[in-house]
């Protein structure tokens, strides 16, 4: 015999239980709905900026999406997600033409950077700094290079233009004082050895020169280290080259520099270092097949 009290026991876990399921049916339908609603929104906003603004920027679209989103629904998950979906991959085109162009800037004797450019910059190490959208790459590299067994030594980085000036304007007054050439002809032959403000890829934050600590010397035989050999077979998965090599002198204007790496983003570096060409031929090439 079951007593009273086991019933209303037995009645009230029913009750409960039932009032669980009903509640788990609302919670699904409403999140249904929410989602309808949402992909129904989402496809309205999208509809109408095609329709209406077709040549708009990336941040206006963005913009009128987030507007559209206000109007219609706050905090719907799916068109949410839809939206953020689309502006991820219509952001990442946009990344990627910008990209091209910021990783492929030439500057050299010839082609002086654009006035007033400063590059946003991040340490890299020892208080040295680097365009910060390729400090994560350069660091990669030096680490990988490391954990290998070789002793990198990062001697030169970004270079602010003032810091170039006075390079340019001390390496002058010493041709002055050493060769006994004045003015412009003085001027000329301090720019043999260091770069006029402005023509020099540390200017621009996207090259490193980089040595073994045991041979901090800037000449030739740096290249026959364990470091700048690493440095010259690897350099292209990182997105770097060898900016001046031995045989592009009068392409670069620069001597042999088997320290001096410059990065120009992982596609371009591939093909520069397999084809043994300089930034300059490689930009020459890029530009007849457009
Ligand atoms: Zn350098």
């Amino acid at each position: 015999m079951r007593r009273y009290g086991e019933y209303e026991q037995e009645n009230k876990a029913l009750r409960k239980r039932k009032r669980k399921q009903a509640m788990q049916r609302k919670i699904i339908g409403f999140c249904l709905f929410t989602f309808l609603l949402g992909v129904l929104c989402g496809r309205i906003v999208f509809a109408k900026d095609v329709e209406e603004e077709p040549a708009q920027s990336l941040a206006e679209n963005t913009e009128s999406i987030e507007y559209g989103l206000e109007e219609s629904w706050q905090g719907q998950e799916a068109s949410e997600m839809a939206i953020a979906g689309s502006m991820i991959s219509a952001g990442r085109e946009a990344e990627e033409e910008e990209e091209e162009d910021w990783k492929l800037t030439l500057v050299n004797k010839w082609n002086p950077m654009e006035d007033g450019y400063k590059p946003a910059v991040a340490e890299i190490e020892n208080n040295y700094y680097f365009d910060a959208r390729a400090v994560g790459a350069l660091q990669e590299m030096l680490a990988d290079g490391r954990r290998e067994g070789l002793d990198f030594w990062v001697c030169s980085a970004y270079r602010t233009i003032e810091k170039q000036t006075d390079l340019f304007e001390d390496k002058v007054r010493r041709v002055m004082a050493e060769t006994g050439l004045t003015g412009e002809a003085a001027r000329e032959e301090a720019g043999t050895e260091v770069a006029y403000p402005g023509t020099s890829e540390h200017n621009l934050g996207l090259a490193v020169d980089i040595v073994a600590r045991d041979y901090q010397i800037l000449d030739e035989k740096q290249a026959r280290t364990a470091e700048a050999q690493w440095l010259k077979e690897n350099c292209w998965r990182y997105g770097f080259i060898l900016r001046y090599p031995t045989d592009k002198t009068e392409e670069t204007g620069i001597i042999f520099e088997p320290w001096h790496y410059r990065y120009v983003g992982e596609k371009a570096a591939k093909e520069i270092m397999e084809q043994g060409i300089c930034l300059e031929e490689y930009l020459d090439a890029v530009e007849r097949n457009i």
